[in-house]
């Protein structure tokens, strides 16, 4: 029976109506928000209208008729809320990782006299390959990467670090930085920072203006439900825009890209961060799911992920059946993101048995269950129904079947 707090707690639940704004499959409880979020329900109608009608009608006119050209621009303002920013300082283009590099490089072109880059030993493996690839073009004596754990990053800020280069929330743990108290201390010593926020934004509340952030980039296609491989965005401080200059010269980022002159000339501004020609139909799915944020406190969010995912502990430490799961997390709610690690010798064959009873989760390397608590679809009897099903797929031991070991491509 499920207990009459769980029903109370989505009773009191402010965010509850957000639910019918997704198409969601029928006794699936998704844990995987964090990963891939689901389908906007508003999503399909406007794909098939700009193909049908804009791709399919008015074609090549589209891209000023159907305003595709301002696109990256247009999303980059419609997502600046969430992520505390004044308009005119977020763009939506290509993927983090392609970012990643395009920031590193501005910003490490503002410190010529520095070469190192201060990271985090477990940061998000896409952000230390891609500096790992800058050192090796670059040359070490130009560029360094320096990873240190997470409890020496404060005291291993010194004069030589040219940027502060980390991940908000911790991909694996969920565990959440303070960025105002490190990016003050970056400063302090002279470095710039970059903040990916991939797994905050949608989840925690932003204010990257108010921080004095630098450039910060984020992912589309996780809290912020804008589709598989939708564009990331970056957002460069306005203070560094007549003064960075981003490598990836590409045609769309140059001033005026229909002259078609010979020489590169950077666009003024968070145009010049784009490369090529815009990916219109993932922009329009993003730009479609945002809509659902537009009436959203970013505060709220990060409360009712806390709630759930507090819940979610307490229902699992309870117990006894569950005490080899352990919670790889802080355990104060306020310093996680919206997800929650628990390790388990078995994990990979409970995160398939738990698939099959409709609880969808991540595995992530080497034994962690990876639960994500996107606030705008779970209610807190989801969480109940799943630490449920948690309890006697492990007291039971119903994951030890060979069908459940069986490794995918894709985890
Ligand atoms: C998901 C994620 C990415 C994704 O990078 P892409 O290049 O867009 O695939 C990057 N960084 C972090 C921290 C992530 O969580």
């Amino acid at each position: 029976m499920i207990p009459a707090e769980v029903l109370q707690m989505d009773q009191d639940d402010g965010l509850a109506h957000k639910r019918a704004a997704f198409d969601l499959p029928d006794n699936i409880v998704y844990l995987n928000g964090n990963s891939l979020g689901p389908l906007p329900s508003s999503v399909p109608a406007r794909m098939q209208s700009l193909i049908n009608d804009e791709w399919g009608g008015d074609l090549i006119s589209s891209w000023n008729m159907h305003g595709w050209i301002d696109m990256p621009q247009q999303v980059g303002e419609k997502l600046a809320p969430l992520v505390g920013a004044a308009a005119g300082q977020v763009i939506c283009c290509d993927s983090v990782s392609i970012n990643l590099f395009k920031v590193l490089v501005a910003a490490l072109q503002l410190r010529p006299d520095r070469s190192v880059v201060l990271s985090q030993t477990d940061n998000f493996p896409t952000d230390l390959y891609m500096a790992q690839g800058l050192e090796s073009l670059l040359g070490s004596t130009r560029m360094q990467l320096r990873t240190v754990a997470e409890q020496e990053l404060a005291t291993s800020l010194d004069n030589d670090i040219a940027v502060l280069y980390l991940t908000q929330v911790n991909f694996r743990s969920g565990a959440m930085h303070d960025i105002a108290s490190l990016t003050r201390a970056a400063h302090e010593h002279g470095a710039l920072v970059i903040w990916d926020l991939s797994h905050s934004v949608g989840v925690v509340p932003l204010a990257l203006d108010e921080w004095q952030v630098d450039f910060a980039v984020g992912c589309g296609y996780k809290f912020l439900n804008g589709g598989p491989g939708a564009p990331a965005f970056i957002y460069a401080n306005a203070s560094l825009h007549d003064q960075f200059q981003q490598p990836l010269q590409g045609w769309m980022g140059h001033e005026n890209a229909f002259a078609f002159e010979p020489a590169y000339k950077p666009a003024k501004g968070m145009a010049q961060f784009l490369v090529g020609t815009p990916n219109i139909l993932s922009l329009a799915a993003l730009d479609t799911a945002l809509d659902v944020f537009a009436d959203v406190e970013t505060t709220a969010l990060h409360n009712k992920a806390r709630a759930l995912g507090e819940l979610f502990v307490e229902l699992v430490q309870k117990e006894p059946g569950l005490q080899e799961l352990v919670l790889e997390s802080p355990a104060r709610s306020e310093d996680r993101g919206g997800q929650l690690a628990f390790s388990h010798p078995q994990a990979w064959s409970i995160s398939r048995a738990l698939h099959k009873e409709g609880v969808m989760v991540d595995y992530r390397e080497p034994n962690i269950l990876r639960f994500g608590f996107s606030p705008l679809i779970l209610s807190f009897e989801e969480i109940w129904r799943a630490t449920h099903i948690l309890r006697k797929i492990v007291e039971e031991k119903a994951y030890d079947k060979p069908e459940f070991r069986e490794k995918l491509a894709v985890t």
